[in-house]
């Protein structure tokens, strides 16, 4: 009863009609030539109005125009479902592929696109079927095509911004097939919403063909649809207009039933919207935790070590540098800290070393080298990258939110990572994946296998991010400001994992955040970032105890201390950060540093030192 209930308040009466008048048009479809093989022509009763023993009408013929109209619900029906299917498996095609690989392969199909909405379409529909000749096939293809470019658009628009979502970043990450990504991650995403699109689409395709019809371009004479019927009304409409206007009613009924049934059911079934998380509250840090360094496992041997990385972008404004000259080593069970502002380079650092770095264009040719397991990742093929991402190296982002499937259940999340990379069954799987989960903290694992993202806390769905990260067993991880969203109990508890996990497993962490607390408490090593460069590193103690260059004492500055006066206001730097564009003159930091002499202006400050490094002018003439 309650069901019953809340379908009726869920339709409400339009859709409960909509939907009826579906049913009974799906019904004659299918069966309705079981009622209308017996329409005789009946000289005597020909052109008769709507009547009782006619409800419809009779035609110039004396046919009864309920069963014509029953019987051309098929063809009606058929052209209006397989058209859209044509329109839709062509329309996604191009969509998906202009929007996953963006850049000029967009472009290109864009022009085209544009061209084809300048095309005056049913003309050429018109054309087509009368030089293809006269068919339910043709009639079905044209139609189809034609909705091509308007499905490629709608599809497109609902794929760009899944495609700049950290959950597909993770996919490629994981090292997932393109086709893997576009079957598993796009296309359950865009589904509901060009669901609901393509019931408009049948409805309006059922339209075309009537039009096809009616000015003789459609299906042959001898075949019964709604737009051959009024076509056949045309002659004789003005002493019969029942003729034109009940199958004319017909087809507008539809496309109004459809109509609703779309918009009821988009908003019965919403898009699951994935939420930007708001970052609650950062953690308090205090530069004299500097002296709780973890040191418990003394880094060996190098794992990772980038080299001269450089990754600018091509602008109409000259290149950007957004990666200039970076270099950086990770050793086994390390955790390095990558700081710095917004916008500093970090986080296009970190997904450079892995060929992840978005469009515009990257400036190919520039010096570098990535050294995992002693083999250039910058050399290697996007196939042998593949197999390093997500397998030996995985990558855990800033949103919990962002990085999960929407569309997918959290458990199966992290058993794909498993199977794609482990080989393993669905079964093993499976039972990796809660192992991860209960390895990871969450709580009540076994029911939490079958939750969807939504239904998780932001804490919880960043273990899940972890725990797909971990599927494979990876010897890297790269953490994009993984704590930055989670509230101050939360962030903890995730720290101490991460740290569990390099000193259990030996993973080794590249740490990216603003938060210099995190970075004194937990990193072995920093590396401060400006510009595009590294223009501080060493040990977290020493960097903390004595910081060179004025940029990382503005940062560390901005640090709230447990021992400042209450309500007194944080340091702030001044100015904003420098948009690298064009040769480099000087020091980037000339321009916001309150110890800047006329030398920074014109010298590029160059890292030196030992152990502690820094990229500062006065700290290499002794200047004070
Ligand atoms: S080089 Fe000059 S401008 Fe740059 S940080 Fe050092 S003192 Fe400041």
């Amino acid at each position: 009863m309650n069901r019953l209930r809340s379908f009726k308040q869920r339709w409400g009466i339009l859709g409960l009609i909509a939907i009826a008048w579906i049913v009974t048009l799906g019904v004659c479809a299918l069966f309705g030539n079981l009622f209308t093989s017996h329409l005789n022509q009946d000289l005597k009763n020909r052109l008769q109005a709507p009547s009782f023993s006619h409800p419809f009408g009779t035609n110039n013929l004396g046919i009864d125009m309920l069963g014509l109209a029953i019987k051309g619900a098929r063809i009606s029906v058929l052209v209006g479902l397989a058209s859209t299917a044509v329109g839709f498996i062509g329309g996604s095609l191009v969509g998906l592929t202009a929007a996953y690989w963006r850049g000029r392969t967009d472009r290109v199909i864009l022009t085209f696109l544009d061209a084809s909405a300048a095309f005056p379409s049913f003309v050429a529909a018109i054309s087509v079927v009368l030089f293809w000749g006269k068919s339910v096939r043709n009639v079905i293809l044209v139609i189809g095509i034609l909705t091509i470019p308007v499905i490629a658009r709608i599809v497109r628009a609902a794929s760009l911004p899944l495609v700049e979502r950290d959950f597909v970043l993770a996919a490629r990450m994981q090292g997932s097939r393109h086709s893997q990504i576009i079957v598993r991650e796009l296309i359950p995403n865009v589904i509901r919403p060009l669901l609901g699109f393509a019931m408009i689409t049948v409805g309006i395709t059922i339209s075309v063909e009537g039009g096809l019809s009616f000015i003789g371009a459609g299906v042959p004479d001898n075949i019964v649809t709604w737009g051959q019927l009024i076509a056949s009304g045309r002659a004789t409409v003005e002493g019969s207009p029942h003729l034109v206007l009940i199958p004319a009613s017909l087809i507008f009924g539809t496309i109004l039933a459809l109509n609703t049934l779309s918009s009821k059911w988009l908003r019965g079934r919403p898009f699951p919207v994935v939420k930007e998380s708001v970052a609650e509250t950062t953690s308090v840090g205090n530069a004299s935790h500097a002296a709780k360094v973890i040191s418990s496992n003394p880094p060996t041997d190098v794992v990772l070590s980038i080299e001269n990385l450089h990754t600018y972008f091509s602008t109409p404004f000259g290149s950007l540098r957004a990666v200039d000259g970076v270099s950086l080593q990770l050793r086994r069970g390390q955790m390095v800290a990558l700081v710095g502002e917004s916008g500093s380079g970090k986080t296009m650092m970190a997904r450079s070393l892995l060929g992840l770095v978005p469009s515009p264009p990257r400036v190919a040719g520039l010096p570098g080298r990535v050294m995992f397991d002693g083999q250039d990742l910058l050399s290697l093929s996007s196939e042998e990258l593949r197999k390093i991402r997500g397998r030996r190296i995985a990558m855990i982002f800033q949103d919990p939110m962002t990085t999960l499937n929407p569309v997918m259940r959290v458990g199966r999340q992290i058993a794909d990572t498993a199977t794609l990379h482990l080989g393993l069954s669905k079964k093993e799987a499976t039972r990796r994946a809660l192992e991860l989960l209960i390895e990871v903290g969450v709580p009540d694992a076994q029911r939490r296998m079958r939750a969807w993202p939504h239904e998780l806390s932001g804490g919880l769905r960043q273990r899940i991010g972890i725990a797909i990260a971990l599927a494979a067993e990876p010897e890297v991880l790269i953490a994009d400001e993984p704590t930055s969203a989670l509230d101050v109990t939360i962030q903890r508890q995730l720290l101490d994992l991460l740290d569990r996990l390099r000193r259990y497993r030996g993973l080794s962490i590249l740490f990216i955040t603003h938060d210099m607390g995190i970075v004194a408490s937990r990193a072995d090593e920093v590396a401060v970032m400006y510009s595009g460069r590294i223009v501080e590193q060493g040990s977290t103690l020493e960097v903390f105890a004595h910081p060179r260059m004025p940029y990382t004492r503005a940062l560390l500055a901005s640090i709230p201390r447990i021992d400042h006066e209450s309500h007194k206001k944080l340091a702030v730097i001044g100015g904003i950060p420098p948009i690298a564009i064009g040769p480099r003159v000087g020091c980037a930091f000339a321009p916001r540093c309150p110890d800047v002499i006329d030398a920074c202006r014109t010298e590029i400050p160059q890292l030196v030192g030992d152990t502690h490094q820094a990229a500062c002018i006065r700290n290499v003439v002794g200047v004070t």
